[in-house]
């Protein structure tokens, strides 16, 4: 199921490549989507021979490509998610209480190595509250699709919710006030990485 996400995420990257790059045309350098669209091509053809012996394998092997190929902000910030997220991943399967852990691991690795905070206008606007709405829809006791389409909606509002932000951190805080009105690059990737993972659940 993991390979399967990476794969939709990869496809949704592509579909969505020329967003990326207009939300980042206008609060960053324009190259979001080629960042993104080149990792994961690379991401793709490493997992296209790579044999995983646990679920975090993949995980790991996608966030340490993602670092060696994307020179932008978002590399190493996605590269240090996916890796932590794999290494609390150590068995052949993970429930849904380790799939939140996981979550927890990379938001946690993101917020280390990026500084933001929620409202910074970052991934992490549509990371955090993703991960707080599947362990409330879990805590609820949702099965794991629905969890997941609550966690995908989560961070759709997430990603939403940062075009009135003032940008704190990553290239767009150099354009101060006038960063205001603009959805987040990084916030928009986030969300598609969600309804990637809902839909792979979903089937
Ligand atoms: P770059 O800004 O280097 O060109 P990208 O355009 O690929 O890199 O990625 C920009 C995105 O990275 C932003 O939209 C934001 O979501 C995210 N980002 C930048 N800095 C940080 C940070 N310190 N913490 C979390 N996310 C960040
Ligand atoms: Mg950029
Ligand atoms: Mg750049």
């Amino acid at each position: 199921m993991v390979s399967a996400w990476i794969r939709a995420i990869a496809a949704a990257v592509e579909e969505h490549r020329d967003q990326l790059t207009q939300l980042d045309a206008a609060i960053g350098d324009a190259d979001h989507g080629a960042n993104m669209s080149r990792g994961f091509t690379a991401v793709l053809a490493a997992l296209d021979d790579f044999q995983p012996s646990t679920v975090g394998d993949v995980l790991v092997k996608t966030g340490s490509t993602l670092m060696s190929t994307v020179g932008g902000a978002s590399g190493p910030l996605y590269g240090t998610a996916f890796r932590a997220a794999g290494k609390a991943l150590t068995g052949p399967t993970a429930s849904p209480q380790q799939l939140i852990a996981a979550l927890h691991a990379a938001t946690a690795a993101v917020t280390q190595l990026g500084a933001a905070t929620l409202g910074d206008k970052t991934m992490l606007d549509a990371l955090a509250p993703a991960v707080t709405a599947l362990e409330e829809a879990v805590f609820q006791g949702a099965d794991l699709a629905a969890a997941v389409a609550d966690a995908a909606k989560a961070a759709e509002d997430g990603a939403h919710s940062t075009i009135p932000l003032q940008a704190r951190k990553g290239r767009a805080s150099y354009l101060g006030p006038r960063s205001i009105g603009h959805q987040d690059p990084g916030a928009t990737s986030t969300a598609l990485i969600f309804t990637a993972l809902a839909g792979v659940v979903a089937t």
